[in-house]
């Protein structure tokens, strides 16, 4: 049975006019290596942690700014949620669709909260705490292309026509704002689209983009703004000691406009100091591509100072999230994956930039890492520093546009010596699989940013990577449940087990 919202009773939980405060006890384990006896034993003890999570249900008006808009995920997103927000429906040769936000987490899937005369009670996802409603977004971004959206969409020819024609008012004044544009850091494909670049130093360019910021969110009236990096995927770029390793090197070489300063690096930089300036106005910011950028480079250390959300390596959403699910499978269930080769080939602008070797290789970096926790989960299968040949390909197709193309082989060892192999076609457009994820985060990163959370144990430094998409979705459901005072789904079924 399903139901469309619930309120949560216990004396852990106060409900107030604009916030909930739960007391969560969190049940972990605490491990000792000790000697005893001669020998070195591993003892687990159970211990609870003590949580206060506090989360301000007053739900703001957003902005969202994303860094290359006119692509085909901004411009599919924007589009898709304006469909929503309308409630457009189109005709295809199939029949007559009604605008959706299937695909994503918060607006299009449900929690069990529990059993009612033994039949299982699920809620949508959304209710479990006060978020935006993604019709309600203002959107709004960079590019260095002038296109306007409505064009952008055509260029994109990711939507059927008949729901682009009803879209086209909508989106042809939206313009998005001149972006910060380097050749270097992208493939050479990329310059004949940089018709609308901010110009100046690299200091000239942050102060833009924040007077940018500023305007956007006077002039839509926005509480709070999330940027969102949806721009080209850019060259690897490496630590340099003395040059972007810490906070303090990051901020002098923009100042000196060091040329190994990435685009990308300069945005976040300059989110990071938006975000202090407004104090609290537009408290968190969320990036994604161009991976590698956002680990150490000072750029953490700066984000925690001034005590901004970051986040993001890259985004799965096709073949790299079915990476996620199955490895996480197949290692669970005890099956040894020793050889997993991914082909894809797509024709969008995005394939067109990953056609350049440098850019590929950030691309195939942050893509070959996403099976290394579940590999080191299991020593049974693996041995120490043992990993399954892993190998990513990527070839541009001009004409499957954004149709993209995802072949996987995975050869496993089973039973005995034997050998399992599975093979994986998907055809599916790219930006209709990224734009549901991309309102999730934006939507994510907002609510996380009402929450305050204070515990009365140690935080240790750092948090491990999780890659597996169970477990990470798994946490979100389980945190958001924690601040209502509720435990976690734990699938025990215990009250159908017990007389
Ligand atoms: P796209 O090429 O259609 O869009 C990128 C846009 O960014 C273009 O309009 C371009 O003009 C603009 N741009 C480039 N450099 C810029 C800059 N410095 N400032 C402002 N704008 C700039 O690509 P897309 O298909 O929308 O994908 C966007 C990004 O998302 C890519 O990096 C891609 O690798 C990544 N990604 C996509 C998916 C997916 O589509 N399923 C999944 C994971 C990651």
């Amino acid at each position: 049975m399903f139901i469309e919202k619930f309120k949560v009773e216990s004396p852990n939980v106060r409900y107030a006019e604009d916030e909930i405060e739960a007391v969560y006890h969190y049940e972990t384990t605490e491990l000792v290596h000790e000697s005893r006896d001669g020998a070195y034993h591993w003892i687990v003890k159970p211990k609870t942690v003590r949580y206060n999570f506090k989360t301000d249900t007053r739900v703001p008006k957003l902005g969202v700014m994303l860094v290359g808009w006119g692509g085909n995920n901004g411009s599919t997103l924007t589009a898709g949620v304006i469909a929503n927000r309308e409630g457009i429906s189109w005709a295809t040769k199939d029949k007559v669709q009604q605008a959706n936000y299937f695909g994503s987490l918060t607006q299009a899937s449900t929690i069990r909260v529990g059993s009612f005369n033994g039949e299982e009670i699920y809620a949508p996802f959304k209710s479990l705490l006060p978020m935006v409603n993604p019709d309600d977004i203002v959107f709004g971004g960079w590019d260095i292309s002038n296109m306007n959206l409505a064009d952008a969409m055509a260029r994109a020819m990711v939507l059927d026509i008949d729901l682009q024609k009803q879209l086209r008012p909508y989106m042809e004044s939206m313009v998005p704002l001149p972006g910060i544009f380097d050749p270097d850091f992208v493939a050479a494909n990329q310059s004949g689209r940089a018709n609308s670049v901010i110009k100046g130093t690299k200091t000239e360019q942050v102060q833009q983009i924040i007077k940018d910021i500023r305007e956007f969110k006077e002039k839509t009236k926005t509480d709070k703004v999330v940027v969102l990096w949806t721009a080209n995927t850019e060259r690897y770029s490496d630590v340099i000691v003395g040059l972007n390793d810490t906070m303090e090197n990051l901020m002098a070489s923009l100042e000196k406009n060091e040329a190994e300063i990435s685009i990308y690096w300069i945005d976040i930089s300059i989110y990071i100091v938006w975000d202090s300036l407004c104090a609290g106005e537009c408290p968190f910011y969320q990036w994604e591509p161009s991976k590698h950028l956002c680990a150490g480079y000072g750029l953490i250390e700066m984000a925690i100072q001034r005590n901004t959300l970051i986040g993001g390596d890259d985004f799965k959403s096709g073949q790299t999230k079915m990476k996620s699910v199955l490895v996480d499978f197949l290692v669970g269930a005890g099956i040894k994956p020793t050889s997993i080769v991914s082909y894809n080939h797509l024709g969008n602008n995005d394939g067109m930039n990953l056609s350049a070797p440098q850019t590929f290789r950030s691309k195939e970096i942050s893509k070959s890492n996403v099976v290394d926790d579940m590999v080191s989960s299991n020593g049974i299968l693996y041995e120490t520093g043992e990993h399954p040949d892993h190998v990513i390909v990527i070839k541009y197709v001009p004409y499957v546009g954004d149709s993209k193309r995802a072949m996987d082989e995975y050869t496993s060892e089973i039973f005995m010596g034997g050998k399992s192999t599975i093979v994986l076609h998907n055809t599916c457009e790219d930006s209709l699989l990224a734009a549901p994820i991309i309102l999730d985060l934006v939507l994510l990163a907002e609510l996380s940013s009402r929450i305050q959370l204070k515990s009365d144990g140690e935080v240790p430094p750092g948090t491990p990577v999780v890659n597996a998409l169970s477990k990470q979705r798994a946490m979100l459901e389980n945190v958001l449940r924690a601040c209502i005072g509720l435990a976690p789904e734990n699938n025990m079924n215990l009250e159908y087990k017990t007389e």
